[in-house]
Order: C-alpha cells, then structure tokens, then sequence
C-alpha cells in the first residue's frame, strides 16, 4: 500500500512543525508496514508577496490527486487574515468538499490548565465544526460593502445537505463516545438560520436515540467551556461558532500548541486536510520553539482516517507519554524550553 501526501507548511511556525514533524511520518509508514510519498508545495504569504496569490491556479487540480493534505499554518503580519484565509485555506476546503471540521481537546496528564485552580474531572471533548458554509459562506455577490449609506452586508447561509452532514457526523461521533451532544446556535437572536439549524438536529436525532441532546446558546456555551469543561463529550456547531469555541478548547486543554484538527471530506471522493488548529504565530516564528504536537496529533487524526487506526493510535498514545513524563522535552508553552524538534526527535524515540 502506498499514500501520497501533499505537504503545505504554509508561513511562520506551520513551516517549522511540518518541517519538524516530516521524519515522524516515515517512521510511522516504517512501523505500520506501508510505503509514503509526501510531495511539499511552498505556497503562501511569502508568494503571494512576490505574485499576488497565493496559490498557482491549478492548485487544486494538483492537490486533487492526493489521499490528505497535511497544512501547517497561513498568516503573515504584513497581509489582511481576510486574504490569507480566502487565498489558501477557505478554497481548499471547499473545492474538495471538507464540510465537517473536526477538533478535540484533550487535557492529557502532565499537563496542566490554564484555567487556574481547575480541578475538576478530566477534560475530553470534541468539536464538530461545520466547515464549507454558514457564516463564512459566499453568498453569490450578496456580500458588499456599499455606497451610499455605507452598509456592509455579510449573509450567512445554511443548506440543508451542509446542515445534516455535520449534524450527522456529530451524533455518530457521540455514538461512538460517551452518547451525549451539545447542540451550540443563536437561535434566539439569529431566527431563520439557527432556528432552520435546531430542527435539522430534532429531526437527526431521531435516528440517534441513544444520543442525548442538550442545547445551548453560543454565549452561555462559552462560559461553559471555561466553567465546567470536562462536562462536554460532543459539540456541535456552525462555521462561524465553531471557530470560536475550538480556540476557547484548545487554551482550557493546555496551549494552542497542541489543539489539532481534521477537515474532512465525508464522501471520500476527494482529499481530506489535516493541521493544527493554531495559526502562523509570527510573535514566536524564527526561533524553532514552536509547539510541534498539535501537528503530531493531526499527523495521527491524518493515518486514522486513511484507516491506518493502529498506527493513529500510537502517535496518539507516544504524545501521551511524552506529556506523562515530567523529565521529557516540552517547549516554552508548555513551561519547558525544549526546541521544536527537540520534542518531535522525543516523540520518535516512544514511537
Ligand atoms: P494567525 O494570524 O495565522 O492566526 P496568530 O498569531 O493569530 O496567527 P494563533 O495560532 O492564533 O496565531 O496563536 C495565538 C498565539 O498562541 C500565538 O501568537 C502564539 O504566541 C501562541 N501559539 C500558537 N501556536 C503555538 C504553538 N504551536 N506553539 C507555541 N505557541 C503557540
Ligand atoms: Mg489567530
């Protein structure tokens, strides 16, 4: 068997943890008895600097041919987010239909919160993030910024095939878990959208009668997540919420630096991608003190889904080892003042 990967680092620390991590995935082809070809493509802010995009215009024909897609981070001090995001990121998902976004968070031992004086139970949930639409959808030129009364109009949009599909892969998800889903909307500000959002959810759930359901409003969701984090199995959510409540998952479970995460192509008719939820960081880029894990826990989220689940689980369980042992590498996020790839060469040594 062999996978063809496609490498996209991206700017900033997404070049340095994909960089840093590249020797982990032959190690894992090694030890799962498969070969791996991974072809890198340097594209980003540094060309879109030199040529004004930041992809070349068959990017997605090319990308097209592979089994996943590993993406390290894009954003650039000198570039708007907004163009960055829609220049590289956004495209991909949506070219390659990855409509269910997904991100766990994880408080694995070792580590310790943030939140300060937490002591509750252990922190283990997952965010389904709808990926392709919602909020952050373009609503066929209904967007403008506009003369004269200047008015900026932003549309979100629902479909009930974008809807379902992420709602459907959140309730097997708690099926498979511990059977119990949050259902996070605005129903009551947003009427026709979220209201349009809750139904589909009572509608699905009755196929899913070993699921509970609870409901919550986004702003209520978000204390929760802070007050009472290890309360969550699943969540589910829009593009725009989701977004939002995974930064708030990923900080309650220890740093950015280790939040990973899967956009998915449900179908399997193209590409899945596969990257830390953090960004490009520019505040710490250059000094190789990135934290790699969120990328090695997306490099493990990448093999199960190609159906390699054992060697998924032992990059899995080789980062909980790392974070158990109190005399192993950790970079300064963490407390520690280990290097980038300090951590991964640990990594591969419990491997
Ligand atoms: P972007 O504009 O691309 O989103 P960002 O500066 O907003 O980049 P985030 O990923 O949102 O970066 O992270 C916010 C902060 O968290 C960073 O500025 C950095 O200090 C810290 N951080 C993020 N990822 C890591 C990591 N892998 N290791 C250590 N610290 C990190
Ligand atoms: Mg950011």
């Amino acid at each position: 068997m062999t996978y063809i990967i496609s490498l996209l680092p991206g700017d900033g620390i997404g070049v340095e943890v994909i960089e840093a991590t590249r020797p982990l995935l032959d190690d894992a082809a090694h030890a799962g008895g498969f070969e791996l070809e991974t072809t890198r493509y340097d594209w980003g802010s540094e060309r879109y600097l030199e040529s004004g995009s930041m992809m070349p215009d068959d990017a997605i024909e090319t990308l097209e041919t592979y089994d996943a897609i590993l993406l390290g981070a894009v954003g650039h001090p000198d570039i708007p987010d907004h163009v960055t995001l829609r220049g590289m990121m956004l495209p991909i998902r949506k070219a390659f239909d990855q409509q269910v976004c997904k991100r766990p968070s994880v408080l694995f031992d070792g580590v310790e919160s943030p939140l300060r004086g937490y002591d509750g139970g252990d922190i283990d949930f997952v965010v389904y993030r709808e990926n392709t639409e919602g909020e952050y959808a373009d609503a066929g030129g209904h967007e403008h910024r506009g003369y004269p009364h200047e008015v900026a109009v932003q549309t979100a949009v629902y479909t009930r095939q974008g809807t379902e599909t992420i709602v459907r892969a959140a309730f097997e998800a708690a099926r498979s878990r511990e059977g119990r889903l949050t259902n996070v909307t605005k129903s009551n500000a947003q009427a026709h959208g979220m209201v349009f959002w809750d139904e589909i959810v009572e509608e699905v759930s009755s196929d899913y009668p070993d699921v509970t359901v609870e409901r919550l409003l986004v702003d209520a969701a978000s204390m929760d997540l802070v007050r009472r984090p290890d309360e969550f199995d699943v969540l589910v959510a829009s593009n725009l919420f989701g977004d939002i409540l995974t930064d708030i998952g990923a900080i309650v479970s220890g740093s950015m630096g280790m939040a990973p995460s899967a956009n998915i192509n449900v179908e399997g008719h193209s590409p899945s991608m596969f990257e830390p939820v953090h960004g490009s960081a520019p505040d710490i880029a250059g000094r190789g003190i990135a934290n790699p894990l969120a990328t090695v826990l997306s490099v493990s989220m990448l093999f199960d889904h190609l159906g390699e689940s054992e060697v998924a689980r032992d990059i899995w369980r080789a980062v909980e080892s790392q974070l158990a042992d109190a005399d192993a590498p950790r970079t300064p996020d963490l407390g520690g003042s280990a290097t980038t790839e300090a951590v991964v060469e640990d990594i591969r040594t419990r491997l």
